[in-house]
């Protein structure tokens, strides 16, 4: 029997490992992951950018080194990657990084593997682990946040990840929070994601060198004198060591994601919001002027209850943690 026609519902396997694969815009990252979300095998692979069949070969070829080293049965295959899906899940419409264009990803990957598959946004498995295992856990409306070079994020609604009409909810790294401000990726400007997030960082922190060089001096002394060498990471690296300025420039970005926090709140009234992707290391220093923020710009402020904002448990194996209990659900529970 061809996997397409296996009965979905009921189908049994609920204690057997899936496989999750996340795939960056450097690297295809796969695991083996137990039904508690436990990670028990890992493989990883280059990402070949330029060519769908490449792309494809490095994902069949973690699929088989993890198969073929667990050797038992596997639910199934759940993949993550940065773009937009449809709603079904079925099609990646665009993807930033890859080649992928109106792509029927999970038909062409399940011929392959011959395996269930779940296809989807790489933000939308990694916020549904957060609300499996991790920070977002027993929430009835959750928001995750992941800030990293941009930001994209997730909804999970009574229980079940919310994708939109057109599978392209959570895309608020795009809401245009300064009118005609910084030039955006998407062909937009003054979008939240150009104001906080790590390229946010590096970009204020140039700024600020060009502009006052004699107050960004541990800054530029990092990278040799030349301001265009200023990277998010170095600020943050700069913070870490205690450099007031580069502190300052990560509060900002922590003060932005409050307001864009408030934002969301005025429109979904969130129980919790969870912040994740690789700022998020930082942890008290970014959620705590964040929280400030938050506080001050809450529609209706001291009369409402606000979302509590918390930092991400799963660290950077959420996507593919995620991944996998979604083609967990998508077999044992016919969820889509
Ligand atoms: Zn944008």
């Amino acid at each position: 029997m061809r996997y397409e026609d296996a009965p979905v519902k009921n189908a049994g396997g609920g204690d057997l490992p899936a496989l999750g694969i996340d795939i960056g815009g450097t690297k295809v990252a796969g695991g083996v992951v137990a039904p508690d979300g436990t990670i028990l095998d890992t493989a990883r692979r280059a990402t070949p950018s330029r060519s769908v069949e490449a792309t494809e070969d490095a994902i069949a070829a973690v699929v088989e080194e993890l198969a073929e080293r667990h050797g038992g049965p596997l639910v199934g295959v759940g993949v993550g990657a940065a773009g937009w899906f449809d709603r079904t899940g079925d099609t990646v419409l665009f993807s930033p990084h890859l080649a992928w264009r109106n792509q029927a990803l999970r038909k062409e990957l399940g011929d392959r593997l011959q395996r269930p598959m779940w296809v989807g946004n790489d933000a939308d498995a990694a916020a549904w682990a957060e609300y499996r295992y991790g920070a977002a856990r027993g929430s009835d409306l959750a928001l995750v946040i992941t800030l990293g070079t941009g930001i994209g994020g997730g909804i999970v609604l009574d229980g079940r990840l919310q994708r939109g009409a057109h599978g392209v909810a959570g895309e608020w790294g795009h809401m245009r929070v300064v009118p005609d401000g910084r030039l955006c990726a998407c062909g937009n400007r003054g979008c939240w994601e150009q104001y906080a997030s790590g390229t946010a960082l590096g970009q204020t922190g140039r700024e600020v060198a060009l502009s006052s060089p004699a107050a960004a001096a541990d800054l530029l002394d990092r990278v040799g004198g030349n301001p265009d060498l200023i990277t998010g990471e170095v600020v943050a690296t700069a913070a870490q060591a205690g450099d007031p300025l580069a502190n300052e420039l990560l509060c900002d970005v922590g003060a932005w994601l409050g307001q864009g926090i408030a934002d969301l709140a005025a429109v979904l009234d969130p129980e919790v919001v969870v912040i994740g992707g690789g700022v998020s290391v930082l942890g008290e220093m970014v959620l705590t002027p964040a929280r400030e923020r938050l506080e001050r710009a809450l529609p209706g402020r001291g009369f409402r209850p606000g979302p509590r904002v918390l930092a991400a448990q799963l660290g950077a194996q959420a996507g593919l943690v995620g991944a996998a209990n979604l083609v967990r659900r998508a077999v044992c529970e016919g969820e889509a």
